[in-house]
């Protein structure tokens, strides 16, 4: 909680601050509530081979329909859930509503079999030593394998995280492998890897950031950036995934530095699981 000290030592504590105080209570109360009555759920966003502009899956976002103050995006409350523990809840039943849709959907489409879902993971998550039996328990229940499975973790957490080679972390990333489940780097870029650890890392794909495809004020020629990007994914034999791709002319520019995947508004924004399934109708037509 925000406090601030004065010279004398004694703490400064105004309204503003007790009120921030009340509603940051007032919303994990909430949260809590949310995760057990319904109030969360997903939005689904496509993500397209640059090659032969097919779905080859999609990333689950999740929403919450809050009674009071509307539709929040994440942004607003994982890190809340994350610093009170409820992103374990949270994160758990993220799966299994990810898990449970890409199954109905592979049921109605049986030409989607190869159609995978990437569900975000924070940090805490991997950290949990539980995580591996509840993704056995889960895929068992919902009918589908690891290889149907891509979890999406942040740089910042990996190389906060990894370099410890006897982690929790580092034994739950070799046990997801067993599994097929592929691992991403979300936000790549942003996370000040070390390059020469990142081969050391039982990962499969890498997720551009945004700031790259799309930079709001950078004048660098950010094609360049992306360009070393994608010969260091070339080189470690990793899949790469542009985000935030908006505009025809940054698809251009990933087609031409043969990038494998986007993803991004100018294909489709984070859909309904419904409107999700009418866009993938097209690719049967
Ligand atoms: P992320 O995993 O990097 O997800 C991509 C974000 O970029 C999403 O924001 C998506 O709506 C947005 N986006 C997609 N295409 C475009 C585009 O063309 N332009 C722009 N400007 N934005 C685009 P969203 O849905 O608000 O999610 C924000 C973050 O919240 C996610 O970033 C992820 O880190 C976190 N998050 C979302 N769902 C979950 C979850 O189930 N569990 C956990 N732990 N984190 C989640
Ligand atoms: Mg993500
Ligand atoms: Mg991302
Ligand atoms: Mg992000």
């Amino acid at each position: 909680y925000a406090q601030l000290k004065n010279r004398g030592g004694s703490v400064i504590y105004n309204d503003s601050m007790r009120k921030q105080v009340r509603e940051r209570l007032e919303l994990e109360t909430d949260l809590q509530d949310a995760i057990y009555n319904k109030q969360l759920y997903l939005n689904y966003q496509p993500i397209v081979s640059l090659e032969t502009n097919q779905i080859t899956g999609f990333e689950a976002l999740v929403r919450w329909k809050h009674p009071k103050r509307g539709l929040l995006s994440p942004t607003e409350f994982i890190p809340l859930a994350e610093e009170t523990g409820l992103i374990i809840p949270l994160g758990q039943w993220a799966m299994m509503e990810a898990c449970s849709q890409l199954r109905s959907w592979q049921q109605k489409f049986p030409q989607l079999s190869a159609i995978s879902i990437n569900v975000n993971l924070s940090g805490i998550q991997l950290g949990n030593p539980d995580l591996i039996n509840q993704i056995d328990d889960l895929l068992d229940s919902v009918g589908l394998t690891g290889e149907s499975l891509k979890l999406e973790i942040t740089e910042s957490f990996l190389m906060e995280n990894l370099m410890d080679n006897s982690s929790i972390a580092n034994k739950m990333l070799e046990q997801l492998k067993e599994r097929k489940i592929k691992l991403c780097i979300d936000d790549f870029g942003t996370g000040y890897s070390s390059l020469s650890y990142l081969h050391h890392l039982p990962i499969d794909i890498l997720k551009i950031d945004r700031s790259f495809i799309n930079p709001k004020t950078n004048g660098r020629k950010n094609s360049d950036i992306v360009k070393s990007i994608v010969n260091l994914a070339q080189d470690l034999g990793l899949a790469l995934v542009a985000e935030g791709v908006e505009t025809p002319s940054q698809l251009a520019m990933l087609k031409e530095l043969k990038c494998d995947y986007g993803q991004g508004y100018l294909f489709a924004r984070p859909l309904e699981a419904s409107q999700a399934m009418e866009f993938m109708s097209h690719q049967f037509n």
